[in-house]
């Protein structure tokens, strides 16, 4: 997935992204970090096309699927794909009238056309994987949050996505509870699984992602192998970035 000059204002001549590029390999885990307010949502709902571009493109397995004024093509390309990007928020956003492995089936059964049996094999071996199949009938207010957001990422995965864009994933959760989620998505990039994860746990960036993209301003100022970015980032805004967290 390849992002050119993407551009983002939501408010004329204040543009939030100021010409992006930013590209994602198969198989490659990258962690985007950067100050908050520097469009790391802004940009992740952009490649996720929840959001109208204000300039740009972003391309996905060959096809431009956004610009500023989408012709045909690039709507049905758009539409042909939307479901192979997954996404996962940082609120997690589960039906909360919906049983967990109702979570899990319904764009299965809406999207896809699956059978309820058809859509319910694929979900309980998901369940399985994130440690919550024995929670498989309880509403998602039951469960804590670090549950809620491992049946988030079952959710995501159902759709057998290609690529996984995880928006702070952690932040809303107790740091007794963020541990059982990072495991989770260690084991899909130790799996092989695409991921562009915005977050705050440097440790993550350093030990489970492959490169670091720091943002800030609406712009991409660094993009280096954690290795080099943690050891001695090259510009002075990402050292502050640094320096803060540490804090
Ligand atoms: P980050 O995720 O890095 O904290 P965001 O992408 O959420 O940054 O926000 C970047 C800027 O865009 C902020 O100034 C924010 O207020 C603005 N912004 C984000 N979403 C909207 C929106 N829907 N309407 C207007 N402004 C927005
Ligand atoms: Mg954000």
């Amino acid at each position: 997935m390849a992002a050119h000059q993407v551009m983002k204002a939501f408010v004329e001549h204040k543009p939030v992204l100021k010409g992006i590029d930013f590209t994602v390999a198969p198989g490659e885990v990258v962690s985007l970090i950067g100050p908050s307010g520097s469009g790391k949502t802004t940009f992740l709902r952009c490649l996720a096309m929840l959001e109208t571009l204000s300039g740009g493109e972003i391309h996905f397995k060959g096809q431009c699927v956004a610009t500023a004024k989408p012709d045909k093509t690039v709507i049905r390309a758009a539409q042909a794909i939307r479901a192979d990007v997954g996404m996962v928020f940082q609120q997690f956003n589960l039906w909360p009238h919906l049983k967990v492995i109702d979570n899990v089936t319904e764009a299965l059964i809406r999207v896809r056309g699956m059978s309820r049996s058809q859509a319910v094999a694929i979900a309980e071996p998901l369940l399985d994987k994130v440690g919550l199949l024995n929670k498989r009938d309880d509403y998602p207010k039951r469960l804590s949050g670090g549950q809620q957001q491992r049946v988030a990422i079952a959710r995501a995965l159902a759709m057998a996505p290609q690529i996984l864009l995880f928006d702070e994933p952690t932040s809303a959760l107790d740091p007794e509870v963020r541990q059982e989620v990072l495991l989770v998505m260690r084991a899909l990039a130790e799996e092989g699984m695409t991921m562009l994860v915005v977050t705050h746990e440097m440790s993550f960036a350093r030990d489970v992602c492959s490169r670091v993209v720091f943002m800030d301003g609406g712009q991409v100022v660094e993009d280096a192998h954690p290795d080099a970015f943690f050891a001695a980032p090259a510009t002075e805004r990402a050292r502050k970035f640094l320096n803060q967290l540490s804090i």
